[in-house]
């Protein structure tokens, strides 16, 4: 579960990394009264679970309460990258000297937590790490052992903090940050800027914190942060009916029966030239019922201009699985074309099912390539 930034800079402040006051505004008034209470100059920034938002013009700095309700009033209702602003973060603003970057992650290949620093903050990571990767300070924690205070001296040894100063306090957060990472089982801290303002103080200046929705049972206070307002209508649609599904931004909408297979076909979307609109898991069930819920969390999201069925029978049976899709054509309206690939247990079986019902708009393909490519060719590419 990724926290917005006002939440994770919650989390900062309890685990003792030093952020801004600031306050919570949904409306132009609010942010104007905010800023009333903060003081002098704030910035007003727009609460998105999405980065870029200088960039994309989500963050303005105010002099006055008018300006913040100014600012807020054009921030508000901004659509950041399809996300839509509903919130704004009033926070005090700050004197920036240098823009530091600090981040804490797992890396899956060698099993450790991955922290990564560098003095070039404020930009894109990924274009420091593509462009010059030796300014990207790394070190793994073994965390078993934890982290000593050596490993953060070396840290930032390796990205080239030579004053006092900043060494102390930056040691500091880093030793702040992993025992909030530990502690609020989380999977990304990232600080981006970490800033040093002119006369020297070190702070977050923004935050992306993601928790481990595993581990949110032990976090209720973390658990209840979810906005569900934040997620895509089919996003809750899916949550209510138990099914597994991520919101993409193309035009084929894909059903398949387990993880690995849903992301080769992804792949297969992709190399076929199109662009897949969603991953929907059915999981271990080809049922109707299972089918009719996953239609019914793809099918109204306008993007969706074909729809791609690729399962592989093990234990779920094609047949069982092309009647649950022709039960679930005669239980509902389905505007899109459907191409349907089937392999595995029964196969011929279900595919029989399928001709023999031939119902239109319904394309049942071979192969997962050639079923990918017809997909593709009806969501009119
Ligand atoms: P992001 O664009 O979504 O990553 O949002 P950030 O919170 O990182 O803000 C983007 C940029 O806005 C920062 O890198 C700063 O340059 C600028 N910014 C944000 N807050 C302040 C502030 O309090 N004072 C000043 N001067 N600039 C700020
Ligand atoms: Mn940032």
């Amino acid at each position: 579960m990724d926290l917005y930034e006002y939440q994770g800079k919650e989390l900062f402040r309890r685990h003792g990394i030093p952020v801004s006051a600031g306050r919570l505004a949904t409306t132009p008034e609010e942010a104007r009264s905010a800023a009333d209470s903060l003081g002098s100059e704030v910035v007003v920034k727009a609460q998105v679970l999405t980065g870029g938002r200088g960039k994309a013009g989500g963050i303005k700095l105010a002099d006055s309460p008018q300006e913040a309700e100014h600012h807020a009033r054009e921030i508000l209702g901004m659509d950041i990258r399809g996300h839509v602003v509903k919130k704004v973060w009033i926070e005090e603003a700050s004197e920036i000297a240098k823009e530091y970057y600090l981040s804490l992650t797992f890396d899956r290949g060698a099993k450790k937590p991955l922290f990564m620093f560098t003095t070039q903050g404020g930009v894109d990571i990924e274009e420091v790490a593509d462009k010059t990767p030796e300014a990207l300070a790394k070190l793994h924690v073994d965390p078993l052992a934890g982290l000593q205070p050596y490993h953060a001296r070396r840290l930032l040894f390796a990205a080239g903090i030579e004053e006092p100063g900043e060494q102390k306090q930056i040691a500091a957060i880093v030793e702040k940050l992993y025992a909030a990472f530990v502690a609020e089982d989380a999977m990304l801290c990232e600080i981006n800027p970490l800033i040093v303002e002119p006369h020297g103080r070190v702070k977050a200046l923004d935050s992306k914190f993601t928790v481990d929705d595993n581990a949110l049972y032990r976090h209720p206070d973390v658990a209840e942060m979810r906005d569900l307002d934040a997620y895509p209508a089919e996003e809750r649609a899916a949550r209510e009916k138990g099914v597994t599904y991520v919101k993409l931004d193309g035009e084929v909408g894909i059903l398949g029966n387990g993880a690995g297979l849903v992301m080769s076909t992804l792949d297969v979307i992709a190399q076929a030239g199109g662009r897949p609109a969603n991953f929907c898991d059915l999981g271990g069930g080809g049922d109707a019922q299972g089918v009719v819920d996953a239609l019914e969390v793809i099918t109204p999201d306008p993007q969706v201009r074909s729809i791609l069925f690729n399962v592989f029978g093990g234990i779920t049976r094609c047949d069982e699985v092309a009647q649950g899709i022709l039960d679930a054509l005669g239980r509902m309206e389905i505007a899109q074309p459907i191409v349907v690939r089937l392999d595995g247990t029964n196969a011929d079986e279900g595919r029989q099912i399928l001709a023999d019902a031939s119902p239109p708009n319904l394309h049942v393909e071979e192969t997962m390539l050639s079923a990918a490519r017809r997909a593709v060719e009806l969501a009119g590419h």
